[in-house]
């Protein structure tokens, strides 16, 4: 029987299969953990006598709470005693399980669905946990991956399984030919606009045609982030070529030598859906008509082209965000004024996403404050080694240190109230970057030239080109 890349992934880690009675006992190959969702979890184990069960599988960062600027005199200003005891917590936990732990100390410190990938943690074929709702973000390698509760970060660490029912499946197919400068946020800007901000809830998605094919790891993983979104707990594309090309020669992927590369890029290979494989649900999007997004209103189903007009609330709800985002029917969304700008996080923050920004910035000025944060270490090296921090700062912008910084502002990265901030992030909801603060999303593209003008601007107007 012909099998989607989703069934396959999941047939391959039941332990015990689902009943009527009872969910499936789901193998996790890896656990992330980060300082916000695991101190409760690690006092459950401890209260409970129990050991982390696969210290091996699990992998720890710390990017919610962390500083991304640090003091003249070196040391890191935390927002608040509570933010430095978390991510001191995660410190002593993991070292007391024998965690591999990417701390202030590493170069790979980062946002937790940037690292992981980076240093060939996340592979093709793989079941993937976090205590963080955008794990999806690995699904672009092929696997399973979603975010859970502070509760069943506790199973997983205790028995590196969880309970699951098994979700059904939506192909979300955009086949044809992007416009120059529409990006790959655009893209789920666009998806999450046509299925809504429930479309998938229930589903595990399957990103298919020839737009994804194209797609760089980065886009991919921009597509998948948000696949919780559109309320799909996992986003998935494929893996191929290109997924094997990012895979080779990173630190935890499988060795060339003894032709264990090889072995593994065929056997990732065979996880593609099956010619004629069944999903429960389709959904089909022509790719020549999607164009830069940006959202309006306060969650990110609210999404229109940078060209269109500010639709007219269709319910209460909608007039209340429309309300809150200080936004007027029947107005153009270009040309809104701008505050801050804040270009980062694990939707939008790797080194294809700050080289788009840099492409805008490079010779131009900002005129509004503008964060630019990348999403690792390694990121940030990677983007020092090319210039980009120059072009940045020459563009009157800020260049920080890794970290999730103004997605969430848990660190304290934050806009004013009533602040209108563009943000490459993925989520817009009231308050998320500061009480009060109005968040458009957009990509990195359009989040740069809106810096340039102060307003929201169409990045075509400034020459950009996919
Ligand atoms: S960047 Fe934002 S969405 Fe991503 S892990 Fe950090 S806080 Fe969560």
């Amino acid at each position: 029987m012909a099998k989607t890349l989703f069934d396959k992934v999941w047939e391959r880690h039941i332990v015990v299969p689902e009943t009527d009675d009872h969910p499936a006992t789901f193998f996790i190959d890896l656990h992330l953990i980060h300082e916000v969702t695991s101190p409760q979890a690690f006092t459950e184990l401890a209260n409970r006598g129990l050991k982390v069960r696969r210290p091996d599988l699990t992998l720890a960062t710390i990017d919610h709470s962390t500083p991304t600027l640090i003091n003249e005199d070196g040391t890191r200003p935390y927002v608040t005693a509570q933010a430095e005891t978390q991510v001191n917590t995660l410190l002593e936990n993991t070292k007391k399980h024998g965690i591999e732990t990417h701390g202030w100390e590493s170069d790979n410190r980062g946002i937790v669905h940037v690292m992981g990938p980076e240093i060939g943690a996340t592979q093709p074929g793989m079941t993937i946990v976090c205590g963080d709702s955008h794990t999806a973000t690995h699904g672009a390698f092929g696997s399973i991956a979603f975010g859970i509760g502070t509760t069943q970060v506790g199973h997983v660490l205790a028995n590196q399984c969880l309970l699951m029912r098994k979700p059904k499946t939506m192909a979300i197919n955009v086949n044809g030919q992007l416009q120059a400068g529409v990006t790959p946020k655009d893209v789920i800007l666009a998806i999450i606009a046509k299925i809504g901000v429930g479309g998938g809830t229930g589903y595990a998605l399957e990103f298919r045609g020839n737009v994804f094919e194209e797609m760089s790891m980065a886009g991919r993983m921009t597509v998948c982030n948000m696949a919780i979104e559109a309320g799909s707990r996992i986003g998935m594309v494929a893996p191929d070529q290109t997924t094997f090309d990012y895979m080779q020669g990173r630190r935890k992927a499988p060795r060339a030598a003894g032709g264990e590369f090889a072995r593994a890029c065929e056997e990732w290979a065979s996880l593609a859906s099956d010619e004629g494989a069944a999903f429960d649900k389709e959904v089909h999007l022509d790719a020549a008509k999607i164009t830069p997004m940006v959202t309006y209103g306060t969650h990110p189903g609210m999404g229109i082209s940078i060209t269109d007009i500010i639709p007219a609330a269709a319910d209460k709800a909608e007039q209340a965000a429309l309300d809150y985002m200080q936004l007027e029917s029947g107005a153009k969304i270009a040309g809104q004024r701008v505050d801050k700008v804040f270009i980062g996080s694990c939707t939008n923050s790797r080194l294809e996403d700050l080289r788009a920004a840099a492409k805008i910035l490079e010779g131009r000025k900002v005129q509004v404050t503008t964060i630019i944060v990348p999403g690792s270490g390694v990121t940030k090296a990677a983007a020092e080694k090319e210039g980009l921090d120059k072009v940045f700062e020459s563009a009157g912008a800020q260049w920080r240190d890794a970290g999730c910084s103004m997605c969430l502002g848990m660190n304290g990265d934050i806009g004013a109230p009533g602040d209108l901030v563009v943000s490459t992030s993925n989520r817009n909801f009231m308050g998320r970057q500061g009480p009060g603060v109005r968040t458009v999303l957009a990509s990195p593209e359009t989040a740069a030239a809106s810096a340039v003008n102060g307003t929201i601007t169409d990045p075509r107007s400034m020459g950009v080109a996919a």
